[in-house]
């Protein structure tokens, strides 16, 4: 059989939304290249903004791209759309599970939208890979919020696409309840279905993706095997919260610092090469008397500035 390299390959991709209602037009996706090896678990990691869901719902043929190619398991979205939608399956934010179906005529249903015969259904098999078996006939209702959840990754593998596509999986949901769908999602991986989901959760790519890419402001600003990043990313915070209130971030040598809408100051640095005293060392260099600190892992904004810092032509990040 011939299997393509890279489940999705997307080329010089651009979205930009049309101006409306008072809004200007707006650039989500900003000549994006990416592309997603096959059999792999792939997260598309970045704050709110960052174009992961404009860039989802171009693969699953919701919106419609402004530039660039996109292939799905090797099928151009443009000339073979149908091939290319056939190849993977989506499965949405937010929860809509029909409460009138069983799971497995949930499934059913949801085969038959997709034309699939009957004698090549599968629905027992996806039923037992979501662990969902005890609760084939059951009324949806009576399901748990994370039964609901592994019904919808179900749902979107009916016609087993190789391709499966998770829009933030586990937004909203308790640290018990992620840790088993990301048991679930590992187990379809091991059998042989590449994975790309999205998180703003760190943790999240970090347990689950054996690649990541961090997309910021329409931007893909790394795109790296997970360990590789996680290196890179070896970063702590110090974070000030300055006597007088800051209006910029002051010249801070060598270091990168980004001031938080609370007014505190993060200033960032790399575990191997300084300590906190050496940050410490040159905000009083700058002029600026400390009121009180502490030190954290970096958040996400702070870990996309120290990305993106290096990057001349990166948003200026006090503008919107
Ligand atoms: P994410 O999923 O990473 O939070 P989105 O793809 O939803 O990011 O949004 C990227 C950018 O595009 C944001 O600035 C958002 O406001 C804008 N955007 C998203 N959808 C629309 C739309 N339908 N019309 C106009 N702007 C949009």
């Amino acid at each position: 059989m011939d299997l393509p390299d890279y489940a999705i390959e997307a080329k010089g991709l651009v979205k930009t939304y049309a101006a409306s209602r008072g809004n200007g037009a707006k650039t989500a996706l900003e000549h994006i290249d990416l592309a997603v090896p096959r059999g792999s678990i792939f997260g598309l990691l970045g704050p709110n903004g960052a174009g992961k869901s404009t860039f989802i719902n171009i693969l699953a043929g919701l919106t419609q791209k402004t530039a660039g190619t996109v292939k799905i398991w090797g099928r151009d979205i443009d000339q073979r759309p149908r091939d290319a939608r056939a190849a993977i399956g989506v499965v949405p934010q937010e929860l809509a599970a029909d409460v009138f179906f069983t799971p497995r005529e949930s499934l059913e249903v949801q085969a038959g939208l997709y034309g699939v015969p009957p004698r090549e259904r599968q629905t027992d098999a996806l039923l037992a890979a979501l662990g969902l078996s005890d609760k084939a006939d059951a009324y949806v209702r009576s399901l748990s919020g994370g039964m609901k959840r592994r019904l919808m990754v179900a749902k979107a593998m009916v016609h087993r696409p190789p391709v499966l596509i998770l829009d933030e999986p586990t937004a909203g949901v308790d640290v018990e309840l992620r840790r088993q769908l990301w048991a679930y999602v590992k187990g379809l991986n091991a059998l042989g279905v590449t994975i790309v989901l999205t998180t703003h959760y760190l943790e999240e790519a970090q347990e689950l993706c054996d690649t990541i890419a961090i997309v910021n402001r329409g931007k893909v600003v790394a795109c790296e095997p997970t360990a590789k990043l996680l290196k890179r990313l070896d970063t702590r915070a110090v974070i000030i919260t300055p006597r007088t209130a800051l209006s910029a971030v002051p010249d801070l040598g060598g270091f990168e610092g980004r001031l938080r809408p609370d007014g505190r100051l993060a200033v960032t640095f790399k575990t191997g090469q300084a300590g906190v005293e050496d940050v410490l060392a040159i905000v009083r260099q700058a002029g600026v008397g400390i009121k009180d600190l502490s030190t954290e892992e970096p958040d996400l904004e702070d870990v996309f500035m120290s990305l993106t810092y290096a990057d001349p032509t990166a948003a200026d990040p006090t503008k919107d």
